[in-house]
């Protein structure tokens, strides 16, 4: 542990003098200052807050906003497995239990010497490659109990991270199908030169003809949307990628940021040059931390070869470059207005929308935040012209998605197909052929069961950021539901009461129907919450956590009907069975140790 007041005190003071003292990096900061010292101590944050002149409370609200921050001392190493319901279906609960058996560790507590800290993380993005889990924010895949026995005498041993075995942190793309994205041969700098060629006025015509819509889900042009910007008042504008794909089961970008950086880069180059942008800004969730020193190399690459910095490719005028900004695990992130605050080195809270961020972003500039596909797909919009991607896919949804499939299948990996592909043709490629249900676009997407595999994959059908999980028969979708309501209460930011409450409520319903104590009545109870949180969210988030319940209680009835094993309401709380263990360890079983009605015999 690299924890005492020198190295503190250098930590703060390299780190600020690296950001030079500026408040907008505070996130950062914070999250380089823990790489040094393992957390963020009372100690780090005085320093911070005279070196930044901020507000204590200010640091701390940030410090505590961020499930990969720790304002309380952690293990040396920080052990945290991914806990998707992919994770779930391939044992990773299993593998934790067995690594705290091994460590002499409680999940969730720091060993008593401070060498190892177990935990659970929501999903972090290598759904086709687990169980998984982050060594001190690195990603380790495959996870196997011969691995967890080798890790754990690594950690006896307190062998340094960077002399652990490489093919621990080996972490493949999996590409399965290769479409006009994946199978481009593209060269650093070609869409970069047609742009300019053309101009920037004719590379927005271009954008808008190819009705190219944001891949992250909701599907806004983005022709309109960088026009928008390009007009909206203002001097400065930013373009930034939001590289936050947190939603569970989603791990395209994690590819394209892995093996075509330089498209998702020149993408950037495109849209600053189409909106007169000079600041590029990409935000990396921080499970894809390996990434950062790579990512950095492409951006110093492309630098030297002039394709980003002053004067781009000769052309006087043309200023742009980005850097890489890192999050710290909170999926609220991914909400452009929220991503934009944390840009900030604030609180991940989403904003009142309007005004949006094409006119009020980042530092109140316009500002354009697109998926990490959008932007590498507008290379080849640029290089092959508008009308030819526009011919490709649907009338409304052109070109090409990728789909991250895991699950159930004998093929996971990427797939990327033209827009309008049937469920049951990716079901037919991936090996698929025992599904009962596709979760597609993650937890806040849409549940589809057999009868519907004939649905296509299109905005105007099912829209999806890209998640697509397979469940076969043996799977319990109950037991899904459950584990993605779980996973929105852990990530509610807690910043609206409908939404904070609303969720934990939920969670507690189906945790109530898991432990037998459920009826009608609390069906109907899960039907209110949803209007409550449809109605009162602020964000998404709230907007769609019933949806996975709302989705397999219509689909999979009977999973829930064997869970109403009672006709009228029954509390949560189960007076008499908390008793058992009391009754157990005084010998009685007698009517008086029970809490009327009695309910029979414990031995
Ligand atoms: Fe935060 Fe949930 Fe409210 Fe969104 S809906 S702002 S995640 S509390």
């Amino acid at each position: 542990m690299n924890g005492t007041e020198d190295s503190v005190a250098d930590a703060v003071s390299a780190t600020v003098a690296r950001y030079g003292g500026n408040p907008h990096y505070v996130l950062q900061m914070l999250r380089e200052i823990q790489e040094s010292c393992d957390w963020i101590s009372p100690e780090a944050i005085d320093r911070l807050q005279s070196a930044l002149c901020l507000p204590r409370t200010k640091i701390e609200g940030v410090a505590g906003f961020y499930a990969f921050l720790y304002s309380r001392p952690r293990g040396r190493y920080r052990v945290l497995f991914s806990d998707n319901i992919t994770d779930r279906m391939l044992g990773n609960l299993e593998l934790l239990d067995y690594m705290c058996e091994q460590l002499w560790v409680e999940r969730g507590k720091t060993s008593e010497d401070g060498l190892v800290s177990i935990d659970t993380a929501s999903c972090t993005g290598m759904c086709d490659q687990g169980p998984a889990l982050l060594v001190n924010n690195y990603a380790v895949t495959r996870m196997t109990r011969d691995r967890v026995d080798e890790i754990c005498e690594l950690i006896r041993d307190k062998v340094p991270l960077a002399d652990w075995p490489q093919e621990y942190f080996r972490i493949d793309d999996q590409v399965r199908r290769k479409d006009i994205l994946l199978g481009s041969a593209f060269a650093p700098g070609d869409a970069l030169s047609a742009a300019l060629a053309r101009g920037p006025e004719a590379l927005l015509a271009e954008i808008k003809t190819s009705n190219l819509r944001g891949r992250g889900g909701a599907g806004f042009g983005t022709g309109l949307k960088w026009e928008a910007c390009r007009s909206a008042e203002g001097g400065a504008r930013c373009v930034v990628c939001n590289a936050d794909e947190g939603e569970p089961g989603t791990f395209k970008d994690r590819v394209l940021l892995a093996s075509y950086a330089d498209m998702v880069f020149e993408g950037m180059t495109l849209c600053a040059l189409a909106i007169g942008s000079e600041r590029g800004m990409l935000y990396l969730r921080g499970e894809y931390r390996y990434l950062l020193d790579q990512l950095n190399a492409v951006l110093e690459r492309r630098r030297r070869r002039k394709l980003l910095g002053t004067g781009i490719l000769g052309r006087s005028g043309f200023d742009f470059d980005i850097e890489i900004h890192l999050g710290a695990g909170a999926y609220v992130c991914g909400e452009e207005s929220a991503l934009i605050e944390s840009l900030e080195g604030k609180r991940g809270t989403p904003r009142n929308r309007p005004p949006f961020p094409v006119t009020h972003g980042y530092l109140g500039q316009p500002t354009v935040v697109n998926n990490v596909e959008t932007f590498a797909a507008s290379c080849l919009i640029v290089q092959r012209g508008g009308s030819w991607y526009a011919g490709i896919g649907t009338p409304a949804s052109a070109g090409t998605k990728i789909l991250s499939v895991s699950g159930d299948c004998a093929r996971p990996g990427l797939y990327e197909y033209p827009f309008g592909i049937s469920v049951s043709e990716v079901l037919q490629d991936c090996g698929g052929l025992d599904a009962q249900a596709v979760q597609v676009s993650g937890p806040s997407g849409t549940c589809i069961a057999a009868p519907e595999f004939g649905r296509r994959i299109a905005f105007e059908d099912i829209p999806t950021a890209g998640a697509f999980m397979v469940f076969d028969h043996s799977r319990d979708m109950f037991e899904v539901a459950r584990n993605f309501v779980h996973f929105f209460a852990h990530e509610s930011c807690g910043f609206c009461t409908p939404c904070r409450v609303g969720t934990s409520l939920l969670k507690k319903l189906m945790d109530k129907l898991n432990n037998g104590h459920g009826s009608p009545y609390d069906l109907a109870e899960i039907e209110k919450l949803n209007r409550l949180l449809q109605s009162m969210s602020h964000c998404g988030l709230g907007h769609s956590a019933c949806n996975p319940v709302l989705d397999t209680i219509a689909k999979f009835r009977p999973a829930y009907e064997k869970r109403l094993q009672h006709k009228e309401f029954e509390p949560a709380f189960d007076l008499d069975r908390a008793l058992r263990k009391a009754r157990q360890m005084t010998g009685r079983d007698d009517a008086g140790a029970h809490f009327a009605p009695a309910s029979g015999s414990d031995r």
